[in-house]
C-alpha cells in the first residue's frame, strides 16, 4: 500500500517523486518504470541544452518553469558534481526575411528577463568564426548538461529519501478500489492513495487508463543526428542555432556542443509511425492508426504540409539535412558529419489541429498527469516536480496530508 505512484522514470517522474519526498517526508512512494533503466525514453535522447528560456511565450509554465529550471538545474549540478557548462548559445539569422522574428526573439528574452544582446555578424564570428550570418543573439544562460546523470542522481535522492525505485514495471491497467488505485502491471500489482502519471510518449493512454480525458493525444516527432566527426568538433564552440519558425514547436536543426565534447547536429522533426519509434523504419500499428484516424492529425498536416514534406525529405536525405546544417556553417561537408542517436518528442495535439503548446497537467480524482512536457521540460524537471508536489495538498482524498 502506497501514499503515491508515479508512472514514468523520466526526469519529469524522477524530479516530481523527489520533489514530493522532500515535502513529505513520511509519504510512502513508489517510483514505476517500465524499463531497465532510469531515462531510457525522450530524458536520455535529448540535446543535453540548459534551456534559458527565449522562446517561450511570457506568462506561459514554459517561460516561468524554464527560466526557474535552468538556474536551479545549475545549482542542483553544483551541488552534486554533475558536469556542466554555462557556456551560451547564438541565435542567427542567415536571411533577411528573418531578421523580423530574430528581433521579436530579442523583445521575447527580454521580457522574460533574460540576458540577450544583439549582435552584427562580425561579433556573432568572434564567438563562432565558421558561422554564417547577416546578425544574431548571444544568450548567456544556455547550458549544457548529460540529463541521465541528473537523473540518476535524482533517483538516489529519491531512494535516500525512503521512496521505492521499480523498474521493469509496466503498468498495464487502473482500477479503483473505494478510494484507492489499483495498477496492474507485469511484476503484481501496487495499491496507492494516489496515482502521477509522467508517462511521456505514453502519458495520453495511462490519462485514459484512469479514465481521465487529457482532451489532447500524443504524436511522436523522431528528431535524428548527425554527429561532427572528432576533426571537425572545432567549426563549433558553443550552441548555434538558426532562427526558428514561428508557427512550429521545434528549433529547427542546429549545432549542439554536448558536455562529453562532441558535437551534435539536428535534430529535425519527423512524424514517427511508432512512439518509441528511434529508426526510419519503425512501425507500431497501432500507434500508426491512431494517428492516421486522429481528425486533429489532418487539421495539422493540412497547415504544415511543406514543413512536414520538408522534414520527411530531410529525414531520408543526408544531402538535404547538409543543406539545411550548411546555413549555419558553410564549410560543413558530407564527410563531416556521421549519424548518431535519435530521440522521439511526445507532443500532444488538439482535436482541432493545435499543437498543445504550454506544459499540460490535467487533475483527476486522486490522480495528477502530466500530458505535454516536450521541450524544456528537462531544463524545467526540478520545478515542474516541485509544482506538482505543491498541488498534492489540494486533493482532498489524498490521505498523506493528514500525516504530514
Ligand atoms: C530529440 C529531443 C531533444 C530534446 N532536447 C532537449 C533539450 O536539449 N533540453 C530540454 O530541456 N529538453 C529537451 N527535450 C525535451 C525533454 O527531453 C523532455 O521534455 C523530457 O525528457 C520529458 O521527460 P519525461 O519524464 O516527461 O518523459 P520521458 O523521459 O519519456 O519518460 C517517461 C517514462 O515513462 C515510462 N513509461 C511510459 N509508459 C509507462 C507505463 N505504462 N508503465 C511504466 N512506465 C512507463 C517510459 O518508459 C519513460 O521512461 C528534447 C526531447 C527530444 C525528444
Amino acid at each position: 500500500m502506497y501514499d503515491l505512484a508515479i508512472i514514468g522514470g523520466g526526469i519529469v517522474g524522477l524530479s516530481t517523486a523527489m520533489a514530493i519526498g522532500q515535502r513529505f517526508p513520511k509519504a510512502r512512494i513508489v517510483v514505476i518504470e517500465k524499463e531497465s533503466n532510469w531515462a531510457y525514453h525522450q530524458t536520455g535522447n535529448n540535446s543535453g541544452v540548459i534551456h534559458s528560456g527565449i522562446y517561450y511565450k511570457p506568462g506561459s509554465f514554459k517561460a516561468k518553469f524554464c527560466r526557474d529550471g535552468s538556474r536551479s538545474m545549475v545549482e542542483f549540478c553544483q551541488q552534486h558534481d554533475i558536469a556542466y557548462e554555462v557556456c551560451g548559445k547564438v541565435i542567427v539569422a542567415t536571411e533577411k526575411e528573418q531578421l523580423p522574428i530574430l528581433e521579436n526573439l530579442y523583445t521575447r528574452g527580454l521580457e522574460n528577463n533574460l540576458k540577450v544582446t544583439k549582435l552584427p555578424c562580425e561579433q556573432v564570428k568572434e564567438i563562432e568564426p565558421h558561422v554564417s550570418c547577416i546578425a544574431g543573439l548571444k544568450v548567456f544562460t544556455t547550458g549544457i548538461v548529460d540529463y541521465k546523470q541528473v537523473c540518476q542522481k535524482y533517483a538516489d535522492i529519491v531512494q535516500s529519501l525512503g521512496g521505492e525505485l521499480r523498474l521493469n514495471t509496466k503498468v498495464e491497467k487502473i482500477r479503483s478500489l473505494g478510494e484507492n488505485q489499483v495498477l496492474e502491471t507485469n511484476q503484481g500489482v501496487f495499491e496507492t492513495r494516489f496515482v502521477i502519471n509522467c508517462a511521456g510518449l505514453y502519458s495520453d493512454r495511462v490519462a485514459l487508463l484512469a479514465r481521465v480525458d487529457p482532451q489532447a493525444k500524443i504524436v511522436p516527432f523522431r528528431g535524428e543526428y548527425y554527429e561532427l566527426t572528432p576533426e571537425k568538433r572545432y567549426l563549433v564552440n558553443t550552441l548555434i542555432y538558426p532562427v526558428p519558425n514561428p508557427d512550429f514547436p521545434f528549433l529547427g536543426v542546429h549545432f549542439t556542443k554536448m558536455i562529453d565534447g562532441s558535437v551534435h547536429a539536428g535534430p529535425n522533426a519527423v512524424l514517427s509511425f511508432k512512439r518509441e519509434g528511434y529508426k526510419k523504419t519503425d512501425f507500431d500499428l497501432r500507434d500508426f492508426t491512431e494517428v492516421m484516424t486522429y481528425p486533429g492529425f489532418w487539421k495539422l498536416a493540412a497547415k504544415h504540409a511543406d514543413e512536414g514534406i520538408q522534414e520527411i525529405v530531410r529525414s531520408f536525405s543526408k544531402a538535404a539535412f547538409l543543406h539545411s546544417l550548411q546555413k549555419l556553417i558553410p564549410e560543413v561537408r558530407a564527410e563531416d558529419i556521421v549519424p548518431t542517436h535519435a530521440g522521439v518528442r511526445a507532443q500532444a495535439l488538439r482535436n482541432d489541429g493545435a499543437l498543445v503548446d504550454d506544459f499540460l497537467i490535467v487533475q483527476g480524482k486522486n490522480s495528477i498527469h502530466v500530458c505535454n512536457a516536450p521541450s524544456p521540460a528537462a531544463t524545467s524537471s526540478l520545478e515542474i516536480g516541485k509544482a506538482i508536489a505543491q498541488a498534492i495538498p489540494e486533493q482532498q482524498h489524498l490521505q498523506v496530508k493528514a500525516r504530514v
